[in-house]
């Protein structure tokens, strides 16, 4: 059966129908290992999590280099024989999936609050059942091998389980408290958010400098007043002190003396406190402890009152007398005003300070005093640490690459505050805690209850917070395999992918994600005993024992992506204007630990010619498999995946093909453990392009000779290697261009192949074979290269064949002879003349093994050379005469810049010299 590939290699085509076949025919699947279903390799597991995208997201170029990465490991490891398992899922995205369902609300006409929280959260279900699956689905079609039969969704019932349990039991543990404390909270979204999701912007602002009266014990003002600075002058309605330095002797004289509040006439101490800075502003400090975090912790030292002045969607509170029910920025306008009709306003200075901003809406974030729930940090921080640094032997549970985040990871982890875990949501995993109405105490259970816990009563009510988005997601590497089911039966999940082998990500979740994950499962894994029943050490407690954190894409000019900037490259457009292939081989190539990655289309259609190269390669192989056919050759398909045996007399190219095959696999192999990318591509990339399509292809063909009478032997043992090194280059390549790969391995079969995909396919092995073959090989290449070298310098035409002469050590001369025919086709040489010295008057290329000269006289049309050298001398002179009138002339010497001057003599002596030579060329023509 002849092949049918067509003509022009065209990606679209290709691609979609593969990554349709993948998922259709699960083959990535990898079944629960105690099940029935055939279990894909036998070898050590490797394990890795997708970080899972937001459910509302779409997939950026990060995105695509994170996959791609991910993809290329998995399938790596898995022709490897591992058992590979690449587990993708979404992520519910609290704040984010809320705001775009009430952005749809009020776009009806409609709101949060009027469809109210039940209603709200179907819709919200029923907004992800529509456009949910959109970012996995541009997975797909970028081809992941993922297990699709273990997508997961953080809102699972499945995975809610393992949250409510997670929670109970850290309550349990008395871990989880209910407490006040400044929030960094945004009014837009009505939630306190994390410290890592507040972006700071630099901000001209100001700093007003206010006077507040000093007071006498009768209440009365001394005439005397305290000047402070704020940039945030409306929060000093809920001010209940000013703040001095101990030893500031400015002010030493007012310790212990009282304070009237502007605006609120209300009498605030004096306090001292060393936290104070002398050198800021005036030195004195209002103090607002339900607005300021730094101010919290000072008024709890001094036993302070909290006064919160706003409410949660940033208005002034009933707390804020004249200005209750105004906007917080209104109200700053109204307050400057009125300090100044009052001649309390002592100043107002431009200041440029940083202003928190909410991730997600942009609002400018209001610290708040709120009351949420938190999680007492240690000593699940202490854990998470013990993971990463090294143990007394040295070595680490969890290791990081680029080894330098290890320590902003321990950095970060060394100096955490408890984490604050509730927020004031409707999408997301409410919190399981049950308040009670008669006695106010708090019920946490696992199922959920009808009366208080403490007293009976049965009059109470679910707290309304949910879960931070990151206490689900971090518990996801225990979760995805079952946890809290940690039954023998049912941890055959457990016991065999956990913990995982590997967490690929982008240093921008480093803290939200790998922080907690390590945090959690160290801490829930720990007493789920090993598959053999021993305790787990914590070097199996961990959810990974890689990190791998890979650079960011940026564009051409390595400038950050950036919706404002405009230089945002969509992968899904490039993808269609070059195919996944050559957009993941573009990213591969490039990527490598702690290097951003400058994106070039330029880039990008290299590779595409790159895949081109190899269609146009498998076009001239099976051509020349159709034409043996109809000489009645047929080359064996069973004996393709094994490369053939190279016998000691078996030409000398097949041997080094071979040994270049393996000595690239086995570089694949080495710079892929290390996380060298783009080593990897690289080394594939001059495999098949240098060594396979320019060298080896040229020299087969020499073999493929159907003209006369046919050697089917010779042809027969020639194209069975040639086939089966290609077979086996598709597969080295395919983790990194799985498309074209699959596309042509299964025409190298004729579309019967011994496997249902190449990716289930065996990696190429690794063996130092061949090496006098290589060392050969290498011999007669040098040549080659030097007579192309040669040909080229003395000017011989492209078309002609000459004889060379070559002077060669003697134990090596035999390897040109028996490959004179390769040197004759490859250097357009007509005959070898072995001499013990080069003829005198020959040019020359010296080697370490050999001295080469081509034996060529140029023929000359003495009449038309002489015309040429004629013409060519006439223009050097005139170009020296104006050269030599400009350096002449001391006005142009005088206004001309230094550069321009030394430019033009170089110039000169260039045209001088050619001029010289012309001269000698046409003196030593023969007369005509
Ligand atoms: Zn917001
Ligand atoms: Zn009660």
């Amino acid at each position: 059966m002849a092949h049918d590939l067509p003509k022009a290699y065209d990606p679209t085509g290709i691609e979609d129908r593969w990554a349709e076949y993948w998922v259709q025919e699960r083959l990535f699947e990898q079944p629960t290992p105690n099940s029935n279903e055939p279990q894909q390799g036998a070898g050590e597991p490797f394990t890795i999590l997708l970080p899972p995208p937001n459910v509302t997201g779409r997939l950026h170029m990060g995105h695509m280099l994170n996959q791609t990465e991910m993809d290329i490991l998995t399938r790596w490891r898995r022709m490897q024989g591992r058992r590979a398992l690449w587990l993708p899922g979404t992520d519910h995205a609290g704040i984010a999936t809320q705001m775009m369902v009430e952005r749809q609300l009020v776009s009806e006409g409609s709101s949060r609050e009027k469809v109210g929280r039940g209603a709200f959260v179907e819709r919200v279900w029923e907004w992800k059942r529509h456009y949910g699956g959109a970012i996995l689905d541009q997975m797909k079609r970028l081809g992941a091998s993922v297990d699709w039969s273990r997508e997961y969704f953080t809102m699972d019932a499945r995975l809610s389980v393992a949250v409510r349990e997670a929670f109970v039991r850290l309550y349990e543990q008395g871990l989880i408290y209910r407490g006040a404390y400044i929030v960094n909270w945004c009014p837009r979204c009505q939630t306190a958010i994390s410290d890592l999701e507040v972006v700071y912007d630099e901000h001209n602002g100001h700093l007003w400098e206010i006077r507040y009266p000093v007071i006498d014990d009768a209440g009365k003002d001394t005439g005397e007043f305290l000047t402070i600075a704020t940039t945030r002058p409306e929060t000093m309605l809920g001010d209940v002190a000013v703040a001095v330095h101990p030893e500031d002797e400015r002010y030493t004289r007012l310790h212990g003396k009282k304070l009237r509040l502007p605006l609120m006439d209300r009498a605030i101490p004096i306090v001292t406190d060393d936290w104070v800075s002398r050198e800021f502003g005036t030195g004195a400090v209002k103090v607002t402890p339900a607005h300021d975090p730094n101010d919290f912790a000072l008024g709890e030292r001094h036993g302070l009152p909290s006064i919160s002045v706003m409410d949660t969607t940033a208005q002034i509170n009933e707390n804020g007398g004249l200005y209750a029910g105004l906007d917080r920025f209104v109200a700053r306008k109204k307050i400057v005003a009125d300090l100044e009709h009052l001649g309390l306003l002592a100043g107002v200075k431009d200041h440029v300070h940083n202003v928190g901003h909410c991730d997600r809406c942009k609002t400018i974030v209001e610290p708040r005093l709120s009351t949420q729930w938190f999680i007492k940090i240690q000593p699940l921080a202490e854990k998470a640490i013990a993971a990463v640094k090294p143990d007394a032997n040295g070595e680490k549970a969890i290791r990081f690459i680029p080894e330098m985040y290890e320590k902003t990871y321990l950095n970060w982890m060394e100096n955490i505050h408890d984490w604050c875990i509730s927020r004031q949501l409707w999408w997301g995993h409410r919190i399981p805690a049950w308040h009670c109405a008669a006695c106010r105490k708090i019920t946490v259970a696992r199922e959920d209850p009808h009366r208080c816990g403490h007293c009976g009563f049965r009059g109470i009510t679910q707290e309304s917070d949910v879960l931070d988005t990151w206490f689900s997601s971090g518990l996801l590497p225990v979760s995805v395999f079952g946890w809290p089911d940690v039954t023998a039966e049912a941890r055959a999940d457990f016991d065999t992918f956990y913990p995982t082998s590997l967490l690929v990500t982008g240093f921008d979740i480093l803290f939200f994600w790998v922080a907690r994950m390590i945090m959690l499962g160290c801490w829930f894994s720990s007493d789920v005993p090993m598959a053999d029943g021993s305790p787990r050490t914590l070097k199996d407690s961990v959810p990974f024992r890689e990190v791998y954190i890979h650079a960011l894409v940026r564009d051409a000019n390595r400038e950050k992506m950036s919706k404002t900037k405009g230089n945002v490259i969509d992968p899904i457009e490039i993808v269609g204007q070059y195919g996944t292939d050559a957009v993941r081989f573009t990213l591969a190539s490039m990527a490598s630990p702690g290097t951003d990655i400058a994106f070039n289309v330029a880039r990008t259609e290299g590779y595409r010619a790159f895949a081109n190269k190899i269609w146009n390669a498998a076009r001239f192989i099976f051509m020349n498999v159709d034409k043996a056919a109809e000489a009645g050759i047929e080359v064996d398909p069973a004996v393709l995946p094994l490369l053939p045996f190279v016998g000691i007399d078996a030409p000398l190219e097949d041997g080094w093909i071979i040994a270049e095959l393996h000595s690239t696999a086995s570089k694949v192999n080495r710079s892929l453990e290390n996380y060298r990318f783009d080593d990897a591509a690289n080394a594939i990339y001059q495999f098949f392009w240098g060594s396979f399509c320019d060298w080896y292809l040229e020299i087969v063909k020499l073999r493929l000779d159907f003209s006369g009478t046919v050697d089917a032997k010779k042809i027969e043992a020639a194209l069975t290697t040639l086939l089966s090194v290609f077979e086996a280059s598709l597969r080295m390549l395919s983790p990194f261009m799985p498309f074209i790969t699959e596309e042509l391995w299964h025409a190298v079969y004729v579309r019967n192949p011994p496997a249902k995909s190449i990716a289930l396919m065996s990696y190429p092995p690794v063996q130092s074979s061949h090496v006098r073959m290589q060392i050969e090989m290498e011999l007669v290449q040098s040549l080659i290269v030097e007579i192309r070298a040669l040909r080229k310098e003395i000017g011989v035409e492209e078309r002609a064949i000459t004889p060379i002469e070559l002077r060669i050590n003697s134990g090596l001369k035999h390897v040109i002879e028996e490959n004179s025919a390769t040197v004759e086709k490859l250097a357009r040489v007509s005959e070898v003349r072995f001499v013990n010295a080069i003829a005198a008057g020959l040019s020359k290329h010296h080697a370490a093994e050999f001295d080469v000269a081509v034996v060529y006289e140029k023929k000359v049309d003495v009449a038309a050379e002489r015309e040429r050298l004629t013409k060519e001398i006439a223009r050097f002179e005139k170009a020296l005469v104006s050269a030599e009138k400009q350096l002449g002339n001391p006005a142009f010497l005088g206004k001309a810049p230094a550069q321009v001057v030394e430019g033009l003599k170089k110039q000169e002596m260039e045209t001088r010299l050619l001029l010289e030579k012309a001269r000698i060329a046409m003196a030593s023509l023969p007369p005509e």
